[in-house]
C-alpha cells in the first residue's frame, strides 16, 4: 500500500496530508476559504472554456418554459422562504444604489467649477502663506544679522 505524502496547498502554501480518495488530484488544503477559492478558479476555468453557456441555456428555459406556461407564475407562491430572502435582497440593492446615487452626486457638486476654483484658491492661498513665511523668516536672519544688539535682548 502506498503511503500518502504530505502536499502543498495552492492557496495558502501550507502543507497538508490530503484525502485518501483525492490525493493525486487535491490541490487544496481543508480550510474552507482555500476550499472556496479552488472552487470559483475552477468555476471561472469552466466559464472561460463554455463562453456561450448561458446564452444557450437561456433558449433551453424559454423553450421548456413554452410546454410549462404557469411554472414561473407560481413558483413564488410554492416558495414563500425564497420571497422573503429575495425581497430582503431587492431592499438592499436600493438601499445601496440610493447610497451609491449620493456619493455620486458629491462628485458631480466637486466637479462643479466653482468649487474648483475655491480650491485652486485655498491651494493658492497655502502657497502664499507658505511664501510668507519663508519671507518673514528670511527678514528675521537679516535683521538679526545686520542689527547685533537684537541677539543681546
Ligand atoms: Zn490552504
Amino acid at each position: 500500500m502506498k503511503k500518502i505524502s504530505k502536499k502543498q496547498c495552492d492557496f495558502c502554501h501550507s502543507t497538508f496530508l490530503p484525502d485518501v480518495r483525492a490525493w493525486r488530484q487535491q490541490k487544496t488544503c481543508f480550510k474552507e476559504s482555500c476550499r472556496k477559492k479552488r472552487k470559483s478558479r475552477a468555476q471561472l476555468k469552466w466559464f472561460l472554456r463554455h463562453p456561450d453557456y448561458h446564452e444557450s441555456r437561456k433558449i433551453k428555459i424559454k423553450n421548456w418554459a413554452k410546454d410549462y406556461p404557469d411554472y414561473w407564475r407560481f413558483w413564488r407562491k410554492r416558495h414563500p422562504e425564497y420571497v422573503e430572502r429575495d425581497n430582503l435582497r431587492r431592499q438592499q440593492s436600493y438601499q445601496n444604489l440610493k447610497i451609491s446615487a449620493k456619493q455620486n452626486g458629491i462628485i458631480k457638486i466637486s466637479d462643479q467649477p466653482e468649487v474648483k476654483t475655491l480650491q485652486v484658491l485655498q491651494e493658492f492661498s497655502a502657497k502664499q502663506n507658505l511664501i510668507y513665511r519663508r519671507l518673514e523668516t528670511l527678514f528675521n536672519v537679516l535683521s538679526q544679522k545686520s542689527s547685533p544688539q537684537s541677539k543681546s535682548i
